[in-house]
Formats: C-alpha cells, sequence, structure tokens
C-alpha cells in the first residue's frame, strides 16, 4: 500500500506529460500538415512508411533525454555553486534579458555546433547519430528520429556553455526560463528544418537555418558533413562547413543499413556490425595531411 502510495504521484506526472505531449503533437499537425500540402518539396503521404516509429520517437525523445540530462546539469551547477571567475557571472546577470536570451540562443549553437561535428567524426558516436540520417525521405516528423543517447550528448554539448557562462542557473527542480525558451523555440525550429517544404527566406537565410540549410545536411552525396549549426549557419560560415547552394539535395540517406523498427533502431549502435567509420573521419584525415 506504502508503494502504491509512492508510484502514484509519478504515474500521474507520467500520464499528465504525456498528454502534454499529445496536445503539442495536435498543434504540431495543425501546423505541419497543410504547409507540407501546400508547399510540397517532393510528394510524399501523411502516413508514410515508418510514421508509427517516428511518433514513437516523438514521445520517448520528448520525455526521456530531458529526464537524462537533469542529472548532469545538476552536478555543473553544484560545480560552478558560489563562483564568479573575473566577475564574469555578476557581469553577465546585470545584462538585459533580451541580450541574454539572444546569447544563450547562439552560445548554445556553438555548442551543438561542435557536439554534432564530434559525431559525424568519431565512430562510436555515429553509431547513435546514424539513426537520425538514415531517412530517406525528409519531413517534419524525421526531427523526431533519433537515438535517446544522440540527443542527450547533442544537446548537452550546446547547454553546458550556457550554464558555464553563467547565462542560466540551476534553481532547486525548476527549469531555468532561458534554457526553457531555448529548448523550445529550438525545437519547433527543428521541426520546420526538416520540413518537406520548399519554403525560401532570401538573405535571411545567411542569418538563420532553413529547410534548403538542414537538408543539404542529410544529403548523401560528396556535400555530406556539412551545415551542422541549428539555428545560425553563420557558425558553419566561421568554421568552414557551411554548404548552400540555390538547389535542393538530390538524395538524403546514408549508405548502411538501419532498422525500419524502433527498437531495431534503439538497438543498432550495439551490433557489431553496424559501419564503424564515421562520414568525416576519412575526409578530415585527409584535411590534416594536407595541411601538415
Ligand atoms: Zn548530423
Ligand atoms: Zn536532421
Amino acid at each position: 500500500m506504502t508503494a502504491l502510495l509512492q508510484v502514484a504521484p509519478l504515474a500521474l506526472k507520467f500520464a499528465g506529460d504525456v498528454g502534454r505531449l499529445a496536445v503539442w503533437l495536435v498543434l504540431l499537425v495543425a501546423i505541419f500538415v497543410p504547409l507540407e500540402r501546400l508547399f510540397a518539396l517532393h510528394p510524399e503521404k501523411i502516413w508514410r512508411k515508418q510514421v508509427g516509429v517516428d511518433l514513437a520517437w516523438y514521445f520517448i525523445n520528448s520525455l526521456l533525454p530531458a529526464a537524462l540530462i537533469a542529472l548532469p546539469i545538476a552536478v555543473l551547477a553544484r560545480l560552478l555553486n558560489g563562483l564568479d571567475p573575473f566577475g564574469i557571472y555578476s557581469a553577465i546577470a546585470a545584462w538585459p534579458l533580451g541580450l541574454k536570451m539572444i546569447a544563450a540562443f547562439f552560445v548554445n549553437d556553438v555548442g551543438t555546433y561542435w557536439g554534432h561535428r564530434a559525431t559525424h567524426r568519431f565512430p562510436f558516436l555515429w553509431r547513435f547519430h546514424a539513426v537520425h540520417h538514415s531517412a530517406e525521405h525528409l519531413d517534419w516528423l524525421v526531427n523526431t528520429r533519433a537515438h535517446p543517447f544522440d540527443m542527450v550528448f547533442t544537446r548537452l554539448s550546446g547547454l553546458a556553455p550556457v550554464y558555464l557562462l553563467g547565462l542560466a542557473q540551476v534553481t532547486g527542480n525548476r527549469i531555468d526560463p532561458t534554457v526553457a525558451t531555448v529548448t523550445v523555440i529550438g525545437t519547433i525550429w527543428s521541426f520546420f528544418i526538416h520540413a518537406n517544404v520548399r519554403i525560401r527566406l532570401g538573405p535571411l537565410e545567411w542569418l538563420i537555418s532553413t529547410p534548403l540549410f538542414h537538408h543539404w545536411h542529410h544529403t548523401n552525396d560528396e556535400n555530406r558533413d556539412r551545415n551542422f549549426a541549428a539555428i545560425f549557419p553563420i557558425i558553419d560560415w566561421i568554421f568552414g562547413t557551411s554548404w548552400l547552394p540555390k538547389h535542393w539535395p538530390p538524395l538524403y540517406g546514408i549508405d548502411s543499413e538501419i532498422a525500419p523498427t524502433l527498437t531495431g533502431q534503439f538497438l543498432n549502435p550495439l551490433k557489431p556490425s553496424a559501419k564503424l567509420v564515421a562520414p568525416q573521419a576519412g575526409e578530415m584525415d585527409t584535411e590534416l595531411k594536407i595541411s601538415q
């Protein structure tokens, strides 16, 4: 009976979270399904292959990574507690909220860029990230097709520098409002840049990521391993990985086979037959040899 009383609030919270995600899903469907009908880049059915698997990933990846990153963020906060190196934290705390928010978006994206680039560079990380790149057709829901470990790694890469620079604080169990804003807007934008839409933003495409920018990240031709930033293409431009021609990629996906089922994708990184060589590893080694 006591055990039941302890489990009941957790079960209620879980049911509440699933309900909240279901409402978000209805909103996302209401936005993206008509958008993809009106501005379709490629002809695609709504009820296409693997839609059930991607919907399952939607719920799993909206719940599990957030729970898993709470602990490392709490440890980081504990380590930083009471520190104010060179008065940086107190100076940043005095910034106007708008400036702090813009800085948090940018710092988060720089961290995400390097975390994401690492997943293409190191074979161990690529085993997990390959699940996201296995999609051979892109649409808004493909955004959720990712291994939870990959989500945790990339999200931590983005958020750790935000906390390290004092742009966000851990206060009890409450999520920092700056982190909440960066995460919610970043997630909605991420659905948009995967969408099967031919929407272009003209000169703004150099300021903010677009479907064209991220679709090229998913290409499976000789231009793969570019456009790692989630929101600001200038980060790729600064680090020499930008690729933004006027036309769309000819094909998406990867060379290796990834199971089309939820358990197959979850267990794929553990398979000895999974592709061991990350796509960028060879290229970067070649660059190093040239520069030596
Ligand atoms: Zn990638
Ligand atoms: Zn993607």
